[in-house]
This record gives structure tokens, C-alpha cells and sequence, in this order.
């Protein structure tokens, strides 16, 4: 179970339930005090650990353990269900053909992840082709050309060609035979008006099926904003955790979740086009907690 995974100082505030048949007031509080901790410094956001916290209060009070159930047993499976409710299902990624479009800030890792999803769809049979219309960070075109190559995987850019726009309707059409388009576009280093401008107008040329806005893990409470407005312009569809090798936890991503009222899809796991995973919750959850 995910929750073999739990964190030392947690796993032994559950540890002292161990025999007890009945929980009382001061038990859940200590283990709800450790799911904070944790949760907390792994950058969820406070109003999300508030509530997820007072969900199992209530239900570790209220709710009767089944006959013949611990109340530890009880009290984790509250937890647990509580925790899945918080980081959400993966999202749905039917496997057919479609578009994505990718959005997000200058160095959160849209380039390297439309490359990544490229492999994946790949390695599940479809035939995807990367649009790179990012013509405002110098070298992007390269790094997406070179990261589509070892993906093998199609690639369209044009390095000639200053209308972001213009690249994505043409990248369409000369990819037109492949079934899974994915859109990379520009990011800037902080939400400025000419990128939001810039990508509904990519956005109504490309009409994708999903929008993905990719979120470096170490990202804190920007995400919030960020989420905010990238929906508002595009309407956001699912989220893309990356640089989750390293020491961040990705949990400021859960703000972008609750914001957007969609769910993570992919997590990034390193710099190459291989290192790219579904999203699934216990993994999540055991690293948050962890
Ligand atoms: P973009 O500006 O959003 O297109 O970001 P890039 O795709 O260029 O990524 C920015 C930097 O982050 C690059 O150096 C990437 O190699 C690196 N990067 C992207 N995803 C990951 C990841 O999952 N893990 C690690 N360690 N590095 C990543």
C-alpha cells in the first residue's frame, strides 16, 4: 500500500494506535500535525493542507471503523482517501489521435516535455509529430529538433520565421499525416501580456483538443497565478510536473491542479526523452509525504 511509504516521524505517530479499537481527539490531531509537516514543506499550498486536514478530523471522529477493523487501519485509509482526493486521478489522455498545446514559463520545461510526450505517444503506437513555435528563446529550435531526433519522432520548426502564429499553422499542415500533434510555444520569464496575447492566438489557429501547462517541480505558490491565467486564456486541461529528479516535491503543482479543476498528466523525471511518466497518485502521494 502507498502508505508503507509514509515518512518516519508519521509512520510512528500511527505506530502508537497500533491495538487501540477507538481513536480519540489528541491520536488524529498528532497525525494530522505529521501529514502537515510534511505536506507543507513539500510547498502545498497552506489552504489545501488546511483543508485536507479538517476532512480527516472530521471522518476520523465521526466515522465508525468497520467491525473488526483497527483504528489505525481506520484512520489510514481516511488518510489515504483524503490524499487521493487532494492530488486527483491522472488525467485522461485517450490514446487516438489529437492536439496538445503547451504552455508555461521560459525554463519550466516545455520544450524537453513536448519532446518527452512525443516519445511516449510513440511507444504507444501513434505517430506524433512536435510543432516548436517558440521564436522568442534563442535556441529553442535546436534543442527541440536535436530532443525530437532522439525521440524519433517527427519535428516541424522554422528558425526563419518570426510569427509564432504563422509556424503553428504551417507545422500543422506539413505534419498533417501524424496523429498526435503536440504544440510547443514561448514562455517568457514572468506572465506578461504578450505571451498570454500570443498564445490564445496560437491557441485558436492549433484548436487542441487539451492544454497542458508545464510546471517545473520546485515551482512554490506562483503557481497559482500562473494557473489562473494560462486557464483563463487557453482553459487548461491538465498539468505537467517537471525536474521531479531532483529534491522538489512538485507540490506547489497541486495549486494549478485546484485552480484549473483539472489534474496532473505527466510528471519529468530527468533530461532525456525517456524520462517522462504518467502520473499516478500513490507514487505522488509517497513522494509528498516522503
Ligand atoms: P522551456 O523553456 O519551458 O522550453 O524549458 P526547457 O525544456 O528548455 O527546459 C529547461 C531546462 O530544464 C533544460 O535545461 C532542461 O534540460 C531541463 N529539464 C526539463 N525537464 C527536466 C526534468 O524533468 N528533469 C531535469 N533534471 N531537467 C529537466
Amino acid at each position: 500500500m502507498v502508505l508503507d511509504n509514509l515518512g518516519s516521524s508519521l509512520r510512528s505517530s500511527l505506530d502508537t494506535l497500533q491495538g487501540k479499537s477507538r481513536l480519540d481527539e489528541e491520536d488524529v490531531e498528532e497525525i494530522v500535525k505529521e501529514i502537515q509537516r510534511s505536506l507543507l514543506s513539500a510547498d502545498v499550498d497552506v489552504n489545501l493542507v488546511m483543508d485536507l486536514s479538517s476532512s480527516i478530523e472530521e471522518r476520523a471522529i465521526e466515522e465508525e471503523p468497520p467491525a473488526g477493523t483497527s483504528a489505525r487501519d481506520h484512520v489510514l485509509k481516511i488518510v489515504y482517501e483524503e490524499l487521493v482526493d487532494l492530488v486527483g486521478e491522472s488525467t485522461e489522455l485517450p490514446l487516438e489521435s489529437q492536439t496538445i498545446l503547451l504552455a508555461g514559463l521560459q525554463g519550466s520545461g516545455k520544450t524537453t516535455s513536448a519532446a518527452k510526450m512525443a516519445w511516449w505517444f510513440s511507444k504507444k503506437g501513434l505517430r506524433p509529430a512536435v510543432i516548436q513555435t517558440d521564436t522568442f528563446r534563442p535556441g529553442a529550435y535546436d534543442q527541440a529538433k536535436q530532443m525530437c531526433e532522439r525521440a524519433e519522432v517527427e519535428f516541424y520548426g522554422d528558425p526563419d520565421e518570426s510569427d509564432p502564429v504563422r509556424i503553428a499553422r504551417d507545422g500543422l499542415e506539413a505534419t498533417e499525416e501524424a496523429d498526435v500533434h503536440i504544440v510547443d510555444t514561448a514562455g517568457r520569464h514572468a506572465l506578461e501580456d504578450d505571451l498570454i496575447a500570443e498564445i490564445e492566438e496560437i491557441e485558436a489557429v492549433a484548436e487542441p483538443d487539451r492544454s497542458l501547462l508545464v510546471l517545473d517541480a520546485a515551482i512554490g505558490q506562483g503557481a497559482k497565478e500562473q494557473a489562473r491565467e494560462f486557464d483563463e486564456a487557453i482553459g487548461i486541461g491538465g498539468v505537467v510536473v517537471t525536474k521531479l529528479d531532483g529534491t522538489a516535491k512538485g507540490g506547489g503543482a497541486l495549486s494549478a491542479v485546484n485552480e484549473t479543476g483539472s489534474s496532473i498528466a505527466f510528471l519529468g523525471t530527468g533530461e532525456t526523452v525517456q524520462d517522462i511518466e504518467r502520473f499516478e497518485p500513490n507514487g505522488f502521494i509517497s513522494r509528498l509525504l516522503g
